[in-house]
């Protein structure tokens, strides 16, 4: 699992710093979260392949997290795309890009697949055979949604000297992987645990922003590899989130601690702040395993 963060401040976009867009890899998947102005800049900047994207997931309609799309749904057209692209958004975003072309005279030459989100309740929006995307409900100003990226549980993985030690025939193997005891070619009964590891634990990716304080999504984030949650503010600054709806790093803790996850990666900076090392060292005064999201910074969570 890696997480390539494209953009990681809040409302505009600067010289040096991006609103909201990131890129997760997992599973062979390149899911696009949210997709603030620039966003295909630095999909090129980061060497992302255009073809690979095939599931954009937005958060909510401010434009801090979907102003680049309509830029890099044209993109796409003008590069012939022809792959599919799924975008799932709260109920209105549709309209909003099909009016712009509509206007403009444009159309894709690929499928655009909206799935328009409206549920107050957390439901499944993807699924594959490998990874399974729930909405995380948030508490925002308007709508909102953050994403939870659960991987499946993996195969068990074949220690292959013992399965060839043990006389197993290949058409096994699957069987294997699978858990189940099989026969061998001697008609002897192979126990799976004699000739198999543990599978890799699967992973997670919690994704929550923008949203204020709000307990109610622990119980679907519990025990997350990896939270990524809004730190608009700091504490000194706590009034500022009741009207806008925003978290404090000390706050976003708080939930990484409640929910038991493995790292918090804290992002969303108002731009009022020019260094972000203090929103680590709140935040860790409540959870220990806090990183910083940074504009073209990568994380590896294998
Ligand atoms: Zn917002």
């Amino acid at each position: 699992m890696k997480l390539t963060i494209l953009g990681c401040h809040s409302a505009t976009p600067r010289t040096n710093t991006n609103p909201t867009a990131q890129i997760l890899e997992i599973k062979n998947h390149m899911f696009l979260i949210d997709c603030g102005e620039g966003t295909q800049v630095e999909l090129r900047r980061n060497k992302v392949k255009f073809s690979r994207v095939k599931h954009i997931f937005i958060s909510h309609l401010h434009g801090d997290h979907y102003f680049g799309l309509i830029g890099l749904v044209n993109t796409f057209s003008l590069l012939n795309r022809e792959t599919e692209l799924h975008i799932y958004a709260p109920k209105g975003l549709k309209e909003v890009i099909t009016l712009q072309m509509k206007l403009s005279g444009s159309w894709t030459n690929y499928p655009l697949i909206f799935h328009e989100l409206s549920s107050k309740a957390s439901e499944l929006i993807y699924e594959d055979d490998k990874v399974e995307v729930y909405t995380i409900p948030l508490k925002h100003r308007i709508y909102t949604n953050g994403f939870l990226f659960n991987e499946k549980e993996n195969e068990r993985k074949l220690d292959i000297n013992l399965v060839r030690e043990a006389n197993i025939d290949v058409a096994y193997y699957r069987k294997l992987k699978q858990g189940f005891d099989v026969v061998n070619e001697d008609g002897v009964l192979i126990s799976n645990a004699k000739v198999t590891k543990d599978a890799v634990p699967p992973k997670s990716y919690a994704y929550c922003s923008d949203t204020a304080y709000h307990e109610a999504i622990v119980p679907l984030i519990k025990k997350s590899t990896v939270l990524y949650h809004e730190s608009t503010f700091l504490e000194k600054n706590e009034k500022l989130c009741l009207p806008t709806r925003h978290s404090t790093a000390k706050q976003a803790a708080t939930i990484a601690k409640k929910a038991e996850v493995e790292t918090l990666i804290l992002g969303h900076y108002s731009t009022r702040y020019n260094g972000y090392e203090d929103f680590k060292t709140e935040a860790q005064t409540v959870f220990e395993n806090v990183v910083l999201a940074k504009d073209g910074k990568v994380f590896n969570f294998d």
